[in-house]
């Protein structure tokens, strides 16, 4: 497979990502896909997809699991209902986890990812143990269909990162990098990140932001590929530093106006289409 195929982030149901009827007019040969819906996770759906992805010669390279109740509004909210972190869901989606690298495995795709959520910076912690544990149990889910997990970056620097991966200590967990969620969250510089958790990634995400001008308190602003302050040119020739070979995927949440993201989507195409033959060569 060639380096560096173009990807989109693209959704059946979920409301994040493209619709799946613009897949195949943006031509891309991969996309990652939120996970559907619960009514259509269960193996005939999967069959479907995966047959009608085979007609648009486009591979899934990721399923991403998403719950009901969370809300990215504000940083405070995420830290409060994202992911496997709060403890009054978490046995819930843990056990929705397993059912989303099911209906991964039933796509034919050996990747899970999600964001965990805010993990504590300090293992020492009270709730980190049962963190580390609870991801260690999907681990293990995802490892019996041969599927690695990936964790999206930004709510944690990337030497909490590494800390936390140290301490799941199981070798299918790996990281999807985002460079705009590190400067939207205000958790560090994303190339130099991208550096220390390198030997981790597996699958990344094209997007840019803005810094905001109280970083960790309030979000930075999610602008078009190449208006923002990541550099697309100089996280390109990172990844190439860090021997990533794996899908570009392009993510750009703006659900309420799909004319308007598809129309950008389009551009970012362009751009690393551009940026790719440059750097390849
Ligand atoms: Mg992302």
């Amino acid at each position: 497979m060639d380096s560096w195929p173009i990807g989109v982030f693209a959704s059946v149901d979920a409301g994040l990502g493209v619709a799946w009827d613009v897949i195949s007019e943006l031509s891309v040969p991969t996309i990652q896909l939120h996970a559907p819906h619960e009514d259509k996770r269960n193996q005939s759906a999967a069959e479907r997809f995966q047959k009608q992805l085979d007609e648009m010669g486009v591979r899934c390279t990721a399923v991403f699991g998403g719950f009901a109740g969370e809300s990215y509004a504000d940083i405070p909210t995420v830290v409060r209902t994202v992911g496997l972190v709060p403890e009054a869901t978490r046995q819930d989606r843990l056990k929705e986890m397993f059912e989303i690298s099911d209906f991964a495995n039933w796509l034919g795709c050996d990747t899970v990812a999600l964001h965990l959520g805010f993990i504590p910076h300090d293992p020492g912690s009270p709730p980190y143990p049962a963190i580390v544990d609870v991801t260690r149990q999907l681990c293990d889910h995802c490892s019996k269909h041969g599927q690695f997990l990936h964790l999206e970056t930004g709510q944690e620097t990337a030497e909490g990162l590494l800390e936390f991966i140290k301490q799941v200590d199981r070798p299918n967990l790996k990281i999807n990098f985002d460079p705009a969620n590190m400067i939207l969250y205000g958790t560090g510089e994303p190339i130099e990140a991208l550096r220390q958790v390198g030997q981790h990634v597996r699958s990344v995400h094209c997007k840019d932001g803005t810094w905001s001008d109280k970083p960790g308190e309030t979000w930075g602003a999610e602008v078009p590929l190449g208006q923002g302050d990541v550099g697309m040119e100089r996280y390109l020739r990172t990844l190439q530093e860090i021997g990533y070979t794996g899908p570009l995927t392009i993510e750009r949440e703006i659900p309420q106006d799909p004319k308007r993201q598809k129309a950008e989507i389009g551009q970012a195409i362009e751009l690393l289409t551009r940026l790719r033959g440059e750097i390849l060569g």
